[in-house]
């Protein structure tokens, strides 16, 4: 919680309680909520926050690195609170996104740099299939 709090000082940005909520809601679940979900499940607590607001919330936490946007396709955003690099696998029955923790993809920016001869920088690693519960 200091990070948000020491972050947003330096960005000279003003920490509301509205920010410090989503915040603390995507630090609290691996479930890779939307901007809607974030939205509803906030609504018992900050019964006037709208979702234009929470929608600027995710936008500004992303812009200070402490949220990760991930895309996964036709404009639909998931939003996760571990800002780390890590690859995401999706559920193409539920749409449920997971983390795809220690698998190393440093291999994958050597070939791409081998073929491309770009310098890579990063990547963004997206697998799709059907969940356990889904199967
Ligand atoms: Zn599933
Ligand atoms: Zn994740």
């Amino acid at each position: 919680m200091d990070n948000i709090i020491s972050i947003f000082k330096e960005r000279k940005l003003k920490l509301t309680p509205q920010r410090l909520a989503v915040y603390k809601y995507l630090m609290s679940t691996k479930e890779h909520p939307s901007a809607e979900i974030i939205y509803k499940a906030l609504q018992p607590n900050y019964p006037t926050m709208s979702l234009a607001t929470v929608y600027k919330a995710v936008k500004t936490l992303v812009e200070v690195k402490l949220v990760q946007e991930i895309n996964v396709g036709e404009g639909n955003f998931r939003y996760d609170g571990n800002p780390k690099q890590h690859a995401h696998i999706q559920c193409l029955s539920c749409s449920k996104v997971d983390d795809l923790e220690d698998v190393s993809f440093s291999n994958l920016n050597q070939t791409a740099e081998d073929k491309s001869g770009y310098k890579i920088l990063s990547n963004k690693v997206f697998f799709y299939g059907i969940c356990k519960e889904c199967q």
